[in-house]
């Protein structure tokens, strides 16, 4: 039987489902650059104010919107839409058409395969608490 992300669009899965397509990458919780001429997305080593590194989850998901005005909820609508967001996120993935990466979670049954497959943030991440806004363009680490 094949597993419901090949089977059913996103607006047809249950909420743990949903919730489940989240490999806990991190990446969407940096702080990316945008260069208006060009399009291109700047990845940074800075996280945002609300998320611990170290488990890479946030610290309030509850109330993080209306705490992190730019935080944005990722619905089956605008999945497709948010081309900031990292290109091995599944839920970008899977509304552009493209299946699950190889190590995902959800098809080697490890979480820690995320983190093998060099595709999560780094602990050692600093917060945007603790840096000028003018030094951000120096923590930029790769495009996206
Ligand atoms: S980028 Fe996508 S997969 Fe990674 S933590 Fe954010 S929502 Fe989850
Ligand atoms: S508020 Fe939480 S979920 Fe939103 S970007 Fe910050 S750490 Fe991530």
């Amino acid at each position: 039987m094949k597993p419901f992300w090949e089977t059913k669009s996103l607006t047809e899965m249950s909420r743990a489902e949903w919730e489940s397509l989240c490999d806990g990458c991190g990446r969407c919780c940096l702080y990316i650059l945008h260069n208006e001429e060009t399009g291109d997305v700047f990845e940074t080593d800075v996280g945002c104010t609300l998320f611990d590194a170290k488990k890479r989850r946030c610290r309030d998901y509850e109330n993080r919107l209306t705490r992190v005005p730019d935080c944005v909820q990722l619905t089956p609508e605008n999945a497709k839409t948010l081309s900031w967001m990292p290109n091995t996120c599944a839920y970008r993935r899977l509304a552009n058409g493209k299946t699950l990466p190889d190590w995902h979670p959800l098809i080697t049954g490890d979480p820690t395969s995320v983190e093998r497959a060099g595709a999560a943030v780094s602990p050692d991440l600093i917060s945007e608490d603790d840096i000028d806004d003018e030094l951000l363009e120096s923590r930029i680490t790769k495009t996206r």
